[in-house]
């Protein structure tokens, strides 16, 4: 199980990332590590870990009250396996989907495939280094 918050600059995108982690785990981990805006996020509850349809990942976007979103990316494990890559790029998908809809970009091609290729990047290093998986 792990749990961290990683920031991606090209949006200023706050996402908290959650390994093989329940419900309960978030909230323990926001009582202690969370940002403000974060723990107030827990604390009115994580409504996704209710919906069974969820089998390897999922991806959960809020917004606070003032406009700020808040992503979890949530992944039943990480092991940098071709299965679990297959996973974390699927959801990377979902976090371009969501952010560029709240951005309202349109239309912005090759941005849209370097964001993919940059969270892809950033976020399988991240995984592999919290984790101390090998390379
Ligand atoms: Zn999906």
């Amino acid at each position: 199980m792990k749990i961290f918050n990683y920031n991606i600059d090209i949006f200023d995108l706050q996402l908290l990332v959650c390994v093989g982690s329940n419900e309960n785990d978030i909230k323990k981990w926001a009582d202690k590590n969370g940002t403000k805006e974060f723990k107030i996020l827990v604390k009115q509850g994580l409504p996704m870990f209710n919906d069974n349809t969820h089998n390897s990942g999922f991806v959960y976007r809020t917004t606070d009250k003032n406009g700020l979103s808040y992503y979890i990316l949530w992944l039943k494990k990480h092991d940098n396996s071709w299965e679990c890559l297959d996973t974390l790029l699927h959801e990377i998908i979902h976090i371009k989907q969501e952010k560029f809809k709240a951005c309202l970009i349109e239309d912005e091609r090759e941005f849209e495939a370097y964001f993919v290729e940059y969270l892809f990047r950033v976020l399988r290093r991240e995984l592999v280094k919290r984790l101390k998986l090998n390379k």
